[in-house]
């Protein structure tokens, strides 16, 4: 447990806590809807600091990152919590923890150097604030952050983008890759299924590509969720405009066996990826990828240009044939 970074102290012992658009008014022992954070006393505490629930070296590729390090390795850490309750969640038993018990924060007590330590001795290029929700735990991550960078390690953030302007500012100069969930682009499909608005999510992601960090955006195509009107042509269209045709698009399939409350709705079927790949490719992007599909050419990343392989990809393995992020054949730089 620390004194949180970004909030207000208001009137009564109560506090503002800016980290998330959220932002939760707290009176005295009150937690923020992410469970992670308490107002003791009229001071803002974070319980999740340094409280790892998980840490284990992962395939880059498994974030999913694809354009950045390809073939490496990211030590990979959480706490439980997110500020977020999607019903689609995969990994609700950690991220909804605090919400669905009422007993201590749970965890085992770590510091930012033990990390770091770890992830050198693991081999990693680079580590990841991941699996549940990395705003929730931002000043235990910024910690890491910072002796990561240090130690020539690279930090990525796989997050829903729901932070706060003032979050965003404070990691930017320590993130080097994110990967974003946009999961719907329809507002009331957002409030329903996660508990949050649409439009945050959008500007920050607008936000960071502004400020060119390494970029990648993951959509789960849930069917009859995802694909209703005209949510995956205004994705697409909201990448290509808004963003670049080089920002990765990864499709992915939902599982409703794994999923926090979606036990009766249908797995994506091939025709709904089919659907959403015709999309991004006719909208020009240049990187659009499958995900949870076993052996699809889909996963490759080819050169934008030739259309010359440049990296193979199968079950978390990679081959790389580009020359320093140029295309064998023709030399073009591939993003
Ligand atoms: S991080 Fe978000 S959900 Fe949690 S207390 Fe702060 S504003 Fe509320
Ligand atoms: S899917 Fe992501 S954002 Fe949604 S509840 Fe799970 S961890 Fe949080």
């Amino acid at each position: 447990m620390k004194e949180a970074l970004l909030y207000q102290k208001l009137a009564n012992d109560e506090v503002r806590c800016n980290l998330c658009n959220h932002f939760c008014v707290l009176k005295d022992s009150e937690l923020g809807i992410c469970g992670c954070r308490k107002n003791v006393k009229g001071i803002l505490m974070s319980l999740s600091y340094g409280q790892l629930i998980t840490e284990s070296l992962d395939p880059i590729e498994k974030k999913p990152i694809f354009n950045f390090l390809p073939g490496t390795s990211s030590y990979s850490i959480a706490t439980v919590g997110c500020n977020l309750r999607c019903d689609n969640c995969q990994n609700w038993q950690i991220s909804q923890f605090t919400k669905d018990h009422d007993s201590p924060f749970p965890g085992y007590e770590t510091s930012s150097q033990e990390v770091i330590e770890r992830a050198q001795e693991s081999g990693a290029q680079s580590i990841s604030y991941t699996y549940t929700e990395p705003t929730i735990f931002m000043e235990f991550a910024l910690d890491c952050m910072k002796l990561a960078h240090d130690k020539n390690l690279k930090n990525i953030w796989v997050s829903n983008g729901y932070m706060s302007r003032a979050c965003l500012e404070l990691i930017l100069p320590y993130l080097d890759a994110i990967n974003i969930d946009l999961k719907f682009f329809d507002n009331n499909n957002y409030l329903k299924y996660c508990g949050c608005k649409l439009q945050p999510i959008l500007d920050n992601l607008k936000y960071l590509h502004q400020h060119q960090v390494h970029l990648e955006i993951t959509t789960l195509l849930i069917p009859n969720h995802t694909d209703t009107g005209n949510q995956l042509t205004s994705m697409a269209e909201f990448i290509a405009q808004k963003l670049s045709v080089n920002v990765p698009w990864h499709l992915s399939r939902f599982s409703p066996d794994i999923s926090y409350k979606m036990p009766d709705t249908k797995a994506t079927p091939m025709s709904l990826i089919d659907q959403a790949y015709k999309i991004g490719q006719s909208k020009g992007l240049n990187f659009i990828y499958v995900g949870n599909v076993a052996d699809d050419e889909r996963e490759n990343t080819y050169c934008p240009r030739c259309g010359f392989l440049a990296i193979k990809r199968q079950d978390y393995q990679t081959e790389i044939f580009a020359d320093n992020g140029l295309c064998k054949n023709c030399k073009y730089e591939i993003y």
